[in-house]
This record gives C-alpha cells, structure tokens and sequence, in this order.
C-alpha cells in the first residue's frame, strides 16, 4: 500500500536543513529522493515518506538533532534496520528519520562482569559472534537476527526462540544511555546484576517503540556461554496431543535430531522461512503476533481456525509454543476493499479471543500504528490515560515518533 507515492519538500524545511548541515555536518543530513525512500519502508507493507534522513555517528549529534526538532517541533522517528511488523519506525505524517544504523560499535565486552556495552545500530547477529567468541552468550534472538538491530530489538522488547528458556530482551537490559525529545543526554539503570534506586526507568524504556526516548547506548547482561545445544523437530497429528517434552510419550509422530550445527542450523532456516512461504501463496496475507497462557493454546488455536472459516479466510499457524506466542496468519487468495475491511473484524475477534484466554495482544512486535486501534481491547481507559500521560511527561511536544501506539482521539 502507498500511502504518501511522492515527496515534496514543504516550504519552511530549507532554514531546518542548513541548521541541522550547520551544527550535525553536511555529510549526515540527507533529503534526495534516493535516500528518503531507502527509508519509506519496514517489514509491513505500508509506505511514508520522510521530509529529511538523518544518519548521526556519535550522541552528541542525536543530542542536536532533537534540540533543532524541538526548535521547530517536527517529529523525530528513530530507525534501527527497518524490520519491525507494525510501522513503528514509519513516518506517518513526514518529518526526519533518524536512521541509529551507524552508531553500530560493540564498545567493549566485559568477560568478569558478563556484560557488553554497545551502541544501538549493532547487529543481533554481530553481536551473538563477538560475545561467543568470549564464551558468553546474548540469548535474544528475534527471526530477523541477522538484519534487526539492539536499538530495535529494545524498543520493540524483541523475544525469538532462546526466550522460552532465557527471557526476552528486557531481561537483559541493565542500563541505557538516552537522548531525550530536548537533546538531554542522561542515563538510566545500572552496570551490575541487582538496583533498585528510584523507578526503573530502564524497563520503561524498553518496549516503548522509540516513543519516549532515543537509545543511544545499552548495558547489556551477558551468560555464559550454553555447553551444548540439540535441537529437536517433532511432529504431531494435532494441536490437542502437543504437550510436554517427552514427545514420543505424548503421540510424536516423528521427531528429528539435529546431529551437528549445520543440520541444526538447516531447521531454522526453514522455520524462518515460514513467513515468506505463506505470503508467496497468497494475495493477501497478515499475521499477529499473539500470546497467550500455554494452557490456552490449543483453544487460541482453534478459535483462529474458526473465526478464519466464519469470515472465508486460510489460516496458519507457527511461533514460540513454550512462550504461549503464536504468529496466527491469515491469508486470502484475492485482495479488494471488501476483503481488506473483513480482515480488520478476523483481527478484532482473535484479539478479543486471545484477552478473553488471559492473553496479550502483542507478545513481541508491540503496538506502532498497525494494532493501535485494538489497544481497548487489552488496557483499561485509565491504563491508556495514564500512559499517555508519561508521553507527555518525556515528550510534552509530542515529537518524538508521534502517532504510533495511541489511537488518535
Ligand atoms: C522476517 C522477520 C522476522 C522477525 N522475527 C521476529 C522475532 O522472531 N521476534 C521479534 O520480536 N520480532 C521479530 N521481527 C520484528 C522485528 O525484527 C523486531 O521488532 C526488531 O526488534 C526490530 O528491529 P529493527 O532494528 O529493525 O528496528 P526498526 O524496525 O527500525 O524499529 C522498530 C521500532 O524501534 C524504534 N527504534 C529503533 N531504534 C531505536 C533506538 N535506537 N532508540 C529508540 N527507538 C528505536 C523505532 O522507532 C520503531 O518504533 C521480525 C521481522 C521480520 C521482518
């Protein structure tokens, strides 16, 4: 969908421009076509297109940045590599992009300490090589590993298959260096395994979709590294017979062992490719990200499955079982305006679904613009007052990826 096909630059950008060229460096700023729509997408189908890229090295230029964008009060929207499922770092009503995707240094990695420091735009991926190598290990592991960045996988509070056993990547966040909407640079948490010195501002941080502050460094907690790993694939005939880890005792149909890393490394792979499988079969496809008590997944299940027939749609089923989180994908062979409308009451049925079995709407994509008008579903009125009253309370001049997560009234 294009939702914004082309941009034109609004009249009062030019003195914004040469201020953010003369305090940030020329070489940073950018607003040719090129560009901009290198950074008009993520992993949904939407497209917006930004006013002015900003690529930054360091802090101190994310710091000027903000305190240009509160001169003139534009948004901001911090981008890590553009993965994320729900828009959160699209910019819906224009304005700068502030690509993090340079300030990608692993700053150091502390083997007594088990911690690493590092600057948002590090790879998943990267930083899995260079903590291991060290034999330590950095559990979080969304699919998208080896694009997703650590400032992405923090605002999102990004989970992948290790979180059954590990914990999502909140739990490995001790401390964070910030940029707030006025340019303040400040710090939050700690560098040691306990603190509890006033709020935790930290966990607030993480999860909130770059909507409150811009990360700019993470103090990340480090294990070590696991002994051995074995990957299993089991089948079963149906979803009621999935339970526990014996799984022959429990009517596996089959189970394979992954021998060595490479074959281990091959089951992934085509778990990761689930994904793109089933949108390549289809006209229209969306997913959610689900997540439920592990007890109630079979009914979640066979609830998507019904509410797919009552309304004419496929429907798919994959995820992390040991976390309740399942993607529910639903597709359709065709894709017009009738369509597209009864997606968004399949969508509203599996959300009152999933709350109803004591589920969360979004285990691990959050909110951004996709599922913001749901949001009632899973919060109370007051629970969404009060959270938009630490919006204001961070960004009283709402520029900071604003409008992402919050209908608008
Ligand atoms: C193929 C595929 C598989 C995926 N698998 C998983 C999965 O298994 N688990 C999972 O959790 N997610 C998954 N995702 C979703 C996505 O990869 C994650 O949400 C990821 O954390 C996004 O990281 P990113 O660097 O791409 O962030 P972006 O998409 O660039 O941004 C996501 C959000 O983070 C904010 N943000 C980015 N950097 C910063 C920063 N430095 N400071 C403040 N805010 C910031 C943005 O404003 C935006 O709101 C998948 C996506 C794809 C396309």
């Amino acid at each position: 969908m294009c939702l914004q096909e082309n941009n034109t630059m609004k009249p009062h950008f030019g003195k914004i421009i040469s201020e953010l060229r003369s305090s940030i460096g020329q070489k940073f700023i950018y607003t040719d076509n090129e560009k901009l729509e290198a950074y008009n997408f993520d992993g949904t189908d939407l497209r917006y297109w930004p006013d002015i890229v900003v690529e930054p090295e360091n802090r101190g230029q994310v710091s000027q940045l903000m305190k240009i964008a509160t001169k003139y009060r534009i948004p901001v929207i911090p981008r890590g590599a553009g993965t994320g499922v729900t828009g959160g770092a699209l910019p819906v009503k224009g304005g700068i992009v502030l690509s993090l995707l340079r300030m990608n240094k692993i700053l150091s990695i502390d083997e007594i300490n088990m911690t690493a420091f590092v600057e948002p735009g590090v790879i998943n991926l990267d930083l899995h090589h260079a903590v291991s190598e060290k034999g330590l290990y950095y559990p979080p592991d969304p699919a998208s590993y080896d694009t997703s960045t650590i400032g992405g996988n923090i605002a999102e509070d990004a989970g992948g298959p290790h979180c059954f056993k590990y914990g999502t990547t909140r739990d490995y966040i001790l401390g964070l260096e910030i940029v707030l909407s006025d340019g303040t640079i400040m710090n939050t948490g700690v560098q040691t395994r306990k603190g509890v010195v006033g709020y935790d501002l930290t966990n607030l941080i993480v999860g909130s979709e770059g909507t409150l502050a811009i990360v700019t460094k993470a103090i990340l907690r480090l294990i070590p590294l696991p002994a051995r790993t074995i990957t299993l694939l089991a089948f079963f005939s149906d979803i009621q017979t999935l339970a526990g880890d014996a799984c022959f005792q429990n009517d596996a149909l089959d189970v394979l062992l992954a021998e060595s890393s490479e074959k281990r490394e091959n089951l992934w792979a085509v778990r990761r490719k689930f994904r793109d499988l089933i949108k390549e079969r289809s006209q229209f496809k969306f997913s959610e990200d689900v997540t439920v008590p592990i007890r109630q997944i079979p009914q979640l299940i066979e609830g998507a499955r019904k509410i797919a027939a009552k309304h004419e749609f496929q429907n798919y089923n994959y995820g992390h079982l040991g976390d309740g989180n399942v993607h529910v994908n639903f597709t359709h062979h065709h894709k017009d305006e009738t369509i597209v409308r009864r997606s968004e009451s399949v969508v509203r049925e599996l959300f009152e679904l999933t709350v109803k079995l004591g589920g969360t709407i979004s285990g691990e994509h959050g909110i951004g613009i996709t599922k913001m008008n749901f949001l009632e579903i899973e919060l109370s009125k007051k629970s969404i007052e009060l959270q938009k009253k630490i919006k204001q309370v961070f960004d009283p001049l709402n520029i900071l990826n604003p409008f992402k997560i919050f209908p608008p009234e």
